[in-house]
Protein backbone atom coordinates (compact mmCIF):
# COMPACT_ATOMS: atom_id res chain seq x y z
CA UNK A 1 0.00 0.00 0.00
CA UNK A 2 1.18 3.56 -1.16
CA UNK A 3 -0.71 5.45 0.90
CA UNK A 4 -0.09 6.24 4.72
CA UNK A 5 -2.83 8.66 6.21
CA UNK A 6 -6.59 9.30 5.50
CA UNK A 7 -5.85 12.66 4.25
CA UNK A 8 -3.98 10.53 1.29
CA UNK A 9 -6.79 8.37 1.09
CA UNK A 10 -9.12 11.35 0.97
CA UNK A 11 -7.59 13.17 -2.53
CA UNK A 12 -8.94 10.30 -4.42
CA UNK A 13 -12.19 10.08 -3.09
CA UNK A 14 -15.10 12.33 -4.55
CA UNK A 15 -15.14 14.31 -1.97
CA UNK A 16 -18.51 14.80 -1.53
CA UNK A 17 -19.89 13.50 1.52
CA UNK A 18 -22.91 12.39 0.31
CA UNK A 19 -22.92 9.35 2.55
CA UNK A 20 -23.79 6.64 0.66
CA UNK A 21 -21.45 4.81 1.86
CA UNK A 22 -22.45 5.04 5.60
CA UNK A 23 -19.70 7.40 6.77
CA UNK A 24 -20.71 10.70 7.32
CA UNK A 25 -17.55 12.50 5.19
CA UNK A 26 -14.98 10.81 2.83
CA UNK A 27 -12.48 11.30 5.08
CA UNK A 28 -14.03 8.93 7.48
CA UNK A 29 -14.33 6.40 5.04
CA UNK A 30 -10.67 7.00 3.84
CA UNK A 31 -9.70 6.35 7.15
CA UNK A 32 -11.48 2.94 7.29
CA UNK A 33 -10.59 2.43 3.62
CA UNK A 34 -7.06 2.49 5.37
CA UNK A 35 -7.90 0.24 7.63
CA UNK A 36 -9.27 -2.30 5.38
CA UNK A 37 -12.35 -2.27 7.14
CA UNK A 38 -14.32 -0.95 4.01
CA UNK A 39 -13.96 -2.05 0.41
CA UNK A 40 -13.78 0.76 -2.46
CA UNK A 41 -16.78 -0.64 -4.04
CA UNK A 42 -18.26 0.68 -0.73
CA UNK A 43 -18.59 4.10 -2.48
CA UNK A 44 -20.93 4.07 -4.96
CA UNK A 45 -19.99 7.68 -6.82
CA UNK A 46 -15.94 6.11 -8.03
CA UNK A 47 -18.25 3.90 -10.43
CA UNK A 48 -19.40 7.52 -11.96
CA UNK A 49 -17.50 7.93 -14.87
CA UNK A 50 -16.30 11.77 -13.56
CA UNK A 51 -14.56 9.82 -10.68
CA UNK A 52 -13.62 6.39 -12.48
CA UNK A 53 -9.85 7.65 -13.13
CA UNK A 54 -9.66 8.58 -9.72
CA UNK A 55 -10.82 5.33 -7.94
CA UNK A 56 -8.57 3.09 -10.41
CA UNK A 57 -5.64 4.93 -8.95
CA UNK A 58 -6.60 4.90 -5.98
CA UNK A 59 -7.16 0.71 -6.45
CA UNK A 60 -3.69 0.76 -7.61
CA UNK A 61 -1.94 2.54 -4.51
CA UNK A 62 -4.29 0.26 -2.00
CA UNK A 63 -3.23 -2.55 -3.08
CA UNK A 64 -1.39 -4.77 -0.49
CA UNK A 65 2.47 -5.01 -1.42
CA UNK A 66 2.06 -9.03 -0.79
CA UNK A 67 -1.10 -9.94 -3.25
CA UNK A 68 -4.06 -11.54 -0.96
CA UNK A 69 -4.93 -15.37 -1.63
CA UNK A 70 -8.13 -16.60 -0.30
CA UNK A 71 -8.33 -20.33 -0.03
CA UNK A 72 -11.86 -21.79 0.63
CA UNK A 73 -15.52 -20.83 0.68
CA UNK A 74 -17.96 -19.36 3.03
CA UNK A 75 -17.33 -18.60 6.43
CA UNK A 76 -14.35 -20.89 6.65
CA UNK A 77 -12.29 -19.51 3.96
CA UNK A 78 -8.73 -18.26 4.90
CA UNK A 79 -7.14 -15.14 3.17
CA UNK A 80 -3.34 -15.00 3.45
CA UNK A 81 -0.69 -12.87 2.68
CA UNK A 82 -2.19 -9.19 1.88
CA UNK A 83 0.67 -7.49 3.86
CA UNK A 84 2.54 -4.14 3.59
CA UNK A 85 5.34 -3.82 5.83
CA UNK A 86 8.16 -6.19 7.13
CA UNK A 87 7.88 -5.20 10.55
CA UNK A 88 4.63 -5.49 12.74
CA UNK A 89 5.56 -2.01 14.77
CA UNK A 90 5.61 -0.07 10.82
CA UNK A 91 2.21 -0.71 10.91
CA UNK A 92 0.52 -3.84 11.48
CA UNK A 93 0.44 -7.17 10.26
CA UNK A 94 -3.12 -7.61 8.35
CA UNK A 95 -3.47 -11.18 7.75
CA UNK A 96 -2.62 -14.11 10.59
CA UNK A 97 -0.26 -17.02 9.27
CA UNK A 98 -2.76 -19.65 8.74
CA UNK A 99 -2.14 -23.05 10.23
CA UNK A 100 -3.07 -25.95 9.02
CA UNK A 101 -2.50 -29.77 10.03
CA UNK A 102 -2.07 -32.98 7.51
CA UNK A 103 -4.38 -35.79 6.79
CA UNK A 104 -2.60 -38.47 4.50
CA UNK A 105 -4.27 -41.46 2.02
CA UNK A 106 -2.90 -44.55 3.53
CA UNK A 107 -4.81 -43.86 6.96
CA UNK A 108 -7.82 -46.09 7.64
CA UNK A 109 -11.38 -43.89 7.08
CA UNK A 110 -11.93 -44.19 11.15
CA UNK A 111 -8.86 -42.76 12.03
CA UNK A 112 -8.84 -40.36 9.13
CA UNK A 113 -12.05 -39.03 10.11
CA UNK A 114 -10.87 -38.42 13.96
CA UNK A 115 -8.31 -36.48 13.14
CA UNK A 116 -9.86 -34.34 10.81
CA UNK A 117 -12.92 -33.63 13.50
CA UNK A 118 -10.06 -33.83 15.94
CA UNK A 119 -8.52 -30.57 13.88
CA UNK A 120 -11.65 -28.91 12.73
CA UNK A 121 -13.09 -28.96 16.58
CA UNK A 122 -9.77 -27.93 18.27
CA UNK A 123 -10.71 -24.86 20.41
CA UNK A 124 -8.50 -22.60 23.08
CA UNK A 125 -9.68 -19.88 25.10
CA UNK A 126 -7.42 -16.81 25.09
CA UNK A 127 -7.22 -13.17 25.78
CA UNK A 128 -11.17 -13.53 25.04
CA UNK A 129 -11.47 -15.45 21.78
CA UNK A 130 -11.19 -19.08 21.17
CA UNK A 131 -8.54 -19.68 18.73
CA UNK A 132 -9.21 -22.28 16.10
CA UNK A 133 -7.05 -23.85 13.38
CA UNK A 134 -7.33 -22.99 9.76
CA UNK A 135 -7.47 -25.86 7.30
CA UNK A 136 -6.49 -29.70 6.71
CA UNK A 137 -3.79 -30.45 4.18
CA UNK A 138 -4.31 -34.04 1.99
CA UNK A 139 -1.03 -35.84 1.54
CA UNK A 140 -1.09 -38.25 -1.34
CA UNK A 141 1.77 -40.92 -0.07
CA UNK A 142 0.04 -44.22 -1.43
CA UNK A 143 0.63 -44.03 -5.11
CA UNK A 144 -2.83 -44.97 -5.11
CA UNK A 145 -5.26 -42.65 -7.21
CA UNK A 146 -8.60 -43.87 -5.46
CA UNK A 147 -7.48 -43.60 -2.43
CA UNK A 148 -6.52 -40.49 -2.58
CA UNK A 149 -9.51 -39.73 -4.30
CA UNK A 150 -11.45 -40.96 -1.63
CA UNK A 151 -9.59 -39.87 1.42
CA UNK A 152 -10.21 -36.47 -0.29
CA UNK A 153 -13.55 -37.17 -0.38
CA UNK A 154 -13.90 -38.21 3.53
CA UNK A 155 -11.87 -35.07 4.58
CA UNK A 156 -14.51 -33.19 2.98
CA UNK A 157 -17.33 -34.98 3.98
CA UNK A 158 -15.80 -34.25 7.91
CA UNK A 159 -15.23 -30.58 7.73
CA UNK A 160 -15.59 -27.60 5.75
CA UNK A 161 -12.26 -25.99 6.30
CA UNK A 162 -10.38 -25.14 3.81
CA UNK A 163 -7.66 -28.12 2.08
CA UNK A 164 -4.62 -28.15 0.55
CA UNK A 165 -4.71 -31.17 -2.04
CA UNK A 166 -0.16 -32.02 -1.74
CA UNK A 167 1.40 -34.45 -4.27
CA UNK A 168 4.02 -33.32 -7.11
CA UNK A 169 1.74 -35.78 -9.54
CA UNK A 170 -0.96 -33.82 -11.58
CA UNK A 171 -2.55 -36.85 -11.99
CA UNK A 172 -3.12 -37.57 -8.59
CA UNK A 173 -3.95 -34.01 -7.31
CA UNK A 174 -5.96 -33.86 -10.32
CA UNK A 175 -8.27 -36.98 -9.28
CA UNK A 176 -8.22 -34.96 -5.17
CA UNK A 177 -9.45 -31.86 -7.07
CA UNK A 178 -12.29 -33.14 -8.81
CA UNK A 179 -13.76 -34.16 -5.50
CA UNK A 180 -13.35 -30.49 -4.11
CA UNK A 181 -13.17 -28.21 -6.51
CA UNK A 182 -15.86 -25.98 -5.49
CA UNK A 183 -14.03 -25.49 -2.45
CA UNK A 184 -11.45 -23.55 -4.09
CA UNK A 185 -8.58 -25.77 -2.19
CA UNK A 186 -5.08 -25.02 -2.62
CA UNK A 187 -3.01 -27.19 -4.86
CA UNK A 188 0.83 -27.94 -3.61
CA UNK A 189 2.90 -28.05 -5.68
CA UNK A 190 4.38 -27.44 -8.79
CA UNK A 191 7.50 -27.83 -9.27
CA UNK A 192 10.24 -27.44 -12.10
CA UNK A 193 9.04 -30.54 -13.62
CA UNK A 194 5.40 -30.79 -13.34
CA UNK A 195 4.56 -26.85 -13.57
CA UNK A 196 2.97 -26.81 -16.88
CA UNK A 197 0.44 -29.59 -15.68
CA UNK A 198 -0.07 -27.51 -12.64
CA UNK A 199 -0.61 -24.45 -14.34
CA UNK A 200 -3.36 -26.10 -16.73
CA UNK A 201 -5.17 -27.17 -13.71
CA UNK A 202 -5.06 -23.80 -11.41
CA UNK A 203 -6.52 -22.25 -14.64
CA UNK A 204 -9.32 -24.51 -15.37
CA UNK A 205 -10.43 -25.03 -11.99
CA UNK A 206 -9.95 -21.73 -10.58
CA UNK A 207 -7.76 -22.51 -7.77
CA UNK A 208 -4.77 -21.16 -5.81
CA UNK A 209 -1.37 -23.19 -6.63
CA UNK A 210 1.85 -23.18 -4.42
CA UNK A 211 5.22 -22.64 -6.48
CA UNK A 212 8.17 -25.15 -5.24
CA UNK A 213 11.80 -24.58 -5.58
CA UNK A 214 14.41 -23.93 -3.18
CA UNK A 215 16.12 -22.23 -6.12
CA UNK A 216 14.77 -18.79 -5.97
CA UNK A 217 15.66 -17.30 -9.54
CA UNK A 218 13.52 -20.79 -10.82
CA UNK A 219 10.97 -19.81 -8.13
CA UNK A 220 10.24 -16.29 -9.39
CA UNK A 221 10.42 -17.43 -13.05
CA UNK A 222 7.84 -19.89 -12.44
CA UNK A 223 5.86 -16.87 -10.29
CA UNK A 224 6.25 -14.80 -13.88
CA UNK A 225 5.24 -17.85 -16.16
CA UNK A 226 2.09 -18.33 -13.88
CA UNK A 227 1.23 -14.32 -13.26
CA UNK A 228 1.29 -14.44 -17.06
CA UNK A 229 -0.85 -16.72 -17.81
CA UNK A 230 -3.00 -14.54 -16.17
CA UNK A 231 -3.03 -16.42 -12.61
CA UNK A 232 -2.10 -13.98 -9.38
CA UNK A 233 -3.31 -17.04 -6.93
CA UNK A 234 -0.23 -17.79 -6.22
CA UNK A 235 1.60 -19.09 -3.32
CA UNK A 236 5.48 -19.81 -2.61
CA UNK A 237 7.23 -22.49 -1.23
CA UNK A 238 10.70 -21.87 -0.76
CA UNK A 239 10.90 -25.46 0.81
CA UNK A 240 11.59 -25.58 4.62
CA UNK A 241 14.47 -28.06 5.59
CA UNK A 242 14.46 -28.80 8.92
CA UNK A 243 17.87 -28.69 10.57
CA UNK A 244 21.61 -27.20 10.63
CA UNK A 245 22.18 -25.32 7.30
CA UNK A 246 19.47 -26.69 5.17
CA UNK A 247 17.69 -24.97 7.98
CA UNK A 248 19.15 -21.80 8.18
CA UNK A 249 19.22 -21.64 4.75
CA UNK A 250 14.97 -21.71 4.38
CA UNK A 251 14.96 -19.12 6.90
CA UNK A 252 17.53 -16.77 4.52
CA UNK A 253 14.93 -17.62 1.65
CA UNK A 254 12.12 -16.43 3.15
CA UNK A 255 13.55 -13.19 4.58
CA UNK A 256 14.86 -12.42 0.97
CA UNK A 257 12.05 -13.30 -0.53
CA UNK A 258 9.49 -11.00 1.67
CA UNK A 259 12.45 -8.54 1.41
CA UNK A 260 12.11 -8.47 -2.12
CA UNK A 261 8.24 -8.03 -2.50
CA UNK A 262 7.61 -5.29 0.54
CA UNK A 263 11.15 -3.94 0.56
CA UNK A 264 12.22 -3.56 -3.48
CA UNK A 265 8.99 -3.93 -4.93
CA UNK A 266 9.44 -7.03 -6.92
CA UNK A 267 5.66 -7.68 -8.11
CA UNK A 268 7.50 -10.93 -9.15
CA UNK A 269 7.56 -12.65 -6.23
CA UNK A 270 4.45 -10.52 -4.28
CA UNK A 271 2.93 -13.80 -3.06
CA UNK A 272 2.10 -15.14 0.38
CA UNK A 273 5.10 -17.62 1.36
CA UNK A 274 4.42 -21.32 2.42
CA UNK A 275 6.76 -23.17 4.86
CA UNK A 276 6.58 -26.45 5.92
CA UNK A 277 7.81 -27.52 9.53
CA UNK A 278 6.48 -30.93 9.66
CA UNK A 279 9.53 -31.55 7.74
CA UNK A 280 10.87 -32.02 11.50
CA UNK A 281 9.34 -35.53 11.39
CA UNK A 282 11.96 -36.49 7.91
CA UNK A 283 14.75 -35.90 10.77
CA UNK A 284 13.68 -36.81 14.11
CA UNK A 285 12.75 -40.71 15.15
CA UNK A 286 11.44 -39.93 18.02
CA UNK A 287 7.61 -38.38 17.95
CA UNK A 288 8.33 -35.91 21.23
CA UNK A 289 11.11 -34.59 19.72
CA UNK A 290 9.92 -34.45 16.19
CA UNK A 291 6.94 -32.88 17.50
CA UNK A 292 9.36 -29.95 19.41
CA UNK A 293 11.47 -29.56 16.55
CA UNK A 294 8.22 -29.22 14.48
CA UNK A 295 6.75 -26.55 16.97
CA UNK A 296 10.48 -24.64 17.03
CA UNK A 297 10.46 -24.49 13.27
CA UNK A 298 6.57 -23.30 12.88
CA UNK A 299 7.64 -20.31 15.63
CA UNK A 300 10.78 -19.59 13.53
CA UNK A 301 8.56 -18.71 10.60
CA UNK A 302 4.99 -17.33 12.18
CA UNK A 303 8.23 -14.79 12.93
CA UNK A 304 9.66 -15.20 9.23
CA UNK A 305 7.31 -14.34 7.21
CA UNK A 306 5.47 -17.84 6.42
CA UNK A 307 1.51 -16.76 5.62
CA UNK A 308 0.61 -20.40 5.88
CA UNK A 309 2.46 -23.60 7.07
CA UNK A 310 1.76 -27.10 6.49
CA UNK A 311 2.17 -29.57 10.09
CA UNK A 312 1.44 -32.48 11.92
CA UNK A 313 1.69 -32.36 15.44
CA UNK A 314 -1.59 -31.50 17.15
CA UNK A 315 -0.34 -32.39 20.72
CA UNK A 316 -1.68 -29.67 22.87
CA UNK A 317 1.96 -28.39 23.33
CA UNK A 318 2.90 -27.92 19.71
CA UNK A 319 -0.94 -26.04 19.19
CA UNK A 320 -1.16 -24.33 21.90
CA UNK A 321 2.75 -23.01 21.35
CA UNK A 322 1.99 -22.54 17.98
CA UNK A 323 -1.38 -20.69 17.97
CA UNK A 324 -0.76 -18.49 20.81
CA UNK A 325 2.32 -16.89 19.22
CA UNK A 326 0.04 -16.49 16.08
CA UNK A 327 -2.18 -14.59 17.44
CA UNK A 328 0.40 -12.35 19.58
CA UNK A 329 2.29 -11.11 16.40
CA UNK A 330 -1.17 -10.61 14.35
CA UNK A 331 -2.83 -8.03 17.02
CA UNK A 332 -2.83 -4.86 15.80
CA UNK A 333 -0.08 -3.21 17.55
CA UNK A 334 -1.92 0.18 17.22
CA UNK A 335 -4.60 -0.19 19.55
CA UNK A 336 -3.74 -2.12 22.82
CA UNK A 337 -6.39 -5.65 23.19
CA UNK A 338 -9.14 -4.52 25.61
CA UNK A 339 -12.52 -5.41 27.02
CA UNK A 340 -15.46 -3.15 27.46
CA UNK A 341 -15.48 -1.34 30.58
CA UNK A 342 -18.50 -1.72 32.94
CA UNK A 343 -19.45 -4.18 35.91
CA UNK A 344 -19.35 -7.49 35.63
CA UNK A 345 -21.22 -10.12 38.17
CA UNK A 346 -18.80 -13.18 38.95
CA UNK A 347 -20.73 -16.14 40.73
CA UNK A 348 -23.82 -14.69 42.25
CA UNK A 349 -23.32 -11.86 43.88
CA UNK A 350 -25.06 -10.06 46.29
CA UNK A 351 -25.40 -6.22 47.91
CA UNK A 352 -22.81 -7.93 50.34
CA UNK A 353 -20.13 -9.15 47.92
CA UNK A 354 -17.05 -7.54 47.50
CA UNK A 355 -16.44 -5.35 44.53
CA UNK A 356 -12.65 -5.63 42.70
CA UNK A 357 -11.48 -3.13 40.08
CA UNK A 358 -9.04 -3.37 37.37
CA UNK A 359 -8.09 -2.49 34.09
CA UNK A 360 -9.75 -2.69 30.21
CA UNK A 361 -6.34 -4.07 29.27
CA UNK A 362 -7.60 -8.33 27.82
CA UNK A 363 -4.91 -9.88 29.40
CA UNK A 364 -5.08 -8.12 33.08
CA UNK A 365 -9.17 -8.61 32.80
CA UNK A 366 -8.86 -12.37 31.92
CA UNK A 367 -6.64 -12.70 34.51
CA UNK A 368 -8.54 -11.35 37.13
CA UNK A 369 -11.76 -12.59 35.81
CA UNK A 370 -10.78 -16.58 35.47
CA UNK A 371 -8.48 -16.35 39.29
CA UNK A 372 -11.88 -14.97 40.75
CA UNK A 373 -14.08 -17.28 38.88
CA UNK A 374 -12.02 -20.36 39.44
CA UNK A 375 -11.85 -19.85 43.42
CA UNK A 376 -15.68 -19.20 43.44
CA UNK A 377 -15.86 -16.05 44.59
CA UNK A 378 -19.57 -14.37 44.12
CA UNK A 379 -18.52 -11.05 43.57
CA UNK A 380 -18.82 -7.54 41.51
CA UNK A 381 -15.77 -6.99 39.07
CA UNK A 382 -15.35 -3.35 37.83
CA UNK A 383 -13.24 -2.92 34.37
CA UNK A 384 -11.83 0.73 34.18
CA UNK A 385 -11.33 1.88 30.63
CA UNK A 386 -7.72 2.36 30.70
CA UNK A 387 -7.10 2.65 26.67
CA UNK A 388 -6.49 -1.03 27.18
CA UNK A 389 -3.56 -0.64 29.41
CA UNK A 390 -2.11 -3.26 31.97
CA UNK A 391 -2.23 -1.69 35.92
CA UNK A 392 1.43 -0.70 36.26
CA UNK A 393 1.27 1.41 32.92
CA UNK A 394 -2.45 2.62 33.19
CA UNK A 395 -1.44 4.31 36.93
CA UNK A 396 2.33 5.57 35.38
CA UNK A 397 0.88 6.87 32.64
CA UNK A 398 -2.48 8.64 33.86
CA UNK A 399 -5.19 6.19 32.13
CA UNK A 400 -5.89 4.97 36.03
CA UNK A 401 -6.92 8.00 37.89
CA UNK A 402 -9.09 8.76 41.29
CA UNK A 403 -11.06 10.54 38.63
CA UNK A 404 -11.82 7.74 36.15
CA UNK A 405 -13.04 5.39 39.14
CA UNK A 406 -14.92 7.83 40.14
CA UNK A 407 -16.83 7.93 36.88
CA UNK A 408 -16.75 4.34 36.67
CA UNK A 409 -18.69 3.48 40.09
CA UNK A 410 -21.24 6.30 38.78
CA UNK A 411 -21.34 5.79 35.22
CA UNK A 412 -22.21 1.79 35.72
CA UNK A 413 -23.99 2.60 39.47
CA UNK A 414 -21.77 0.59 41.35
CA UNK A 415 -23.64 2.05 44.53
CA UNK A 416 -27.32 0.13 43.72
CA UNK A 417 -24.58 -2.99 43.59
CA UNK A 418 -23.11 -3.10 46.81
CA UNK A 419 -24.32 -1.40 49.92
CA UNK A 420 -20.81 -1.19 51.60
CA UNK A 421 -19.44 1.25 49.35
CA UNK A 422 -15.84 -0.18 49.93
CA UNK A 423 -13.53 -1.41 46.87
CA UNK A 424 -10.75 -3.57 46.62
CA UNK A 425 -7.83 -1.91 44.15
CA UNK A 426 -4.85 -4.14 42.71
CA UNK A 427 -1.75 -4.16 44.83
CA UNK A 428 -0.18 -2.53 41.78
CA UNK A 429 -2.46 0.72 42.11
CA UNK A 430 -1.91 0.62 45.73
CA UNK A 431 -0.51 4.44 45.37
CA UNK A 432 -3.77 5.86 44.49
CA UNK A 433 -5.57 4.58 47.39
CA UNK A 434 -5.63 7.84 49.08
CA UNK A 435 -6.32 10.01 46.64
CA UNK A 436 -9.41 7.20 45.24
CA UNK A 437 -11.27 7.25 48.86
CA UNK A 438 -11.00 11.39 48.97
CA UNK A 439 -12.41 11.81 45.31
CA UNK A 440 -15.18 9.27 45.50
CA UNK A 441 -15.65 9.05 49.22
CA UNK A 442 -15.68 5.75 49.04
CA UNK A 443 -12.91 3.39 51.07
CA UNK A 444 -10.52 1.91 49.11
CA UNK A 445 -8.88 -2.02 49.88
CA UNK A 446 -5.35 -2.63 48.31
CA UNK A 447 -5.55 -5.90 46.96
CA UNK A 448 -2.64 -7.97 46.31
CA UNK A 449 0.01 -7.05 43.82
CA UNK A 450 -0.83 -10.71 41.92
CA UNK A 451 -4.80 -11.81 41.59
CA UNK A 452 -3.78 -15.55 42.51
CA UNK A 453 -3.25 -14.52 45.72
CA UNK A 454 -6.73 -12.66 46.09
CA UNK A 455 -8.58 -16.33 47.73
CA UNK A 456 -5.87 -15.88 50.33
CA UNK A 457 -5.92 -12.10 50.53
CA UNK A 458 -9.47 -12.87 50.87
CA UNK A 459 -9.12 -14.76 54.41
CA UNK A 460 -7.41 -11.83 55.92
CA UNK A 461 -9.38 -8.93 54.77
CA UNK A 462 -12.92 -9.38 53.92
CA UNK A 463 -15.03 -9.06 55.36
CA UNK A 464 -13.47 -6.11 56.09
CA UNK A 465 -15.06 -4.76 59.99
CA UNK A 466 -17.22 -2.11 58.85
CA UNK A 467 -18.97 -4.55 56.19
CA UNK A 468 -19.46 -7.29 58.78
S1 LIG B 1 -20.10 7.37 -0.76
FE1 LIG B 1 -18.12 8.09 -1.54
S2 LIG B 1 -18.47 10.24 -1.96
FE2 LIG B 1 -20.12 9.61 -0.63
S3 LIG B 1 -19.40 10.04 1.47
FE3 LIG B 1 -18.86 7.94 1.02
S4 LIG B 1 -16.80 8.09 0.25
FE4 LIG B 1 -17.63 10.14 0.09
Amino acid sequence: MKLSSPMDVWKYLPGTNCRECGEKTCLAFASLLLDRKRNLSECPLLSDPKYADKGKKLQELLAPEVHEVEIGVGANAMVIGGEDVLHRHELTFFNRTALVYDVWDTMDEDDLRARVREIAGWRKFYVGEFLKLDGIAVRAVSGDLQRYRACVKYVSEETDLPLVLCSFEPETLEVGLKEVSDRKPLLYAANESNWRELLRMAKQYHVPVTLSSPDLDMLTRMALTFSQAGLEDLVLDPRTYPAGEGLKGSFERFIKLRRAAIGDGNRAVAHPLLAVPMTAWMVHDDALYASYWEAMIACLFIIRYADIMIMHSIEPHALITERTLVDNIYTDPRRPVSVEPGIREIGNPDPESPLFVTTNFALTYYTVESDITSNKIDSYLMVVDTEGLGVESAVAGGQLTADLIKDTLERYEADKKVKHKTMIIPGLAARMSGETEDVTGWTVLVGPRDSGRIPGWMKDNWPPEKVA
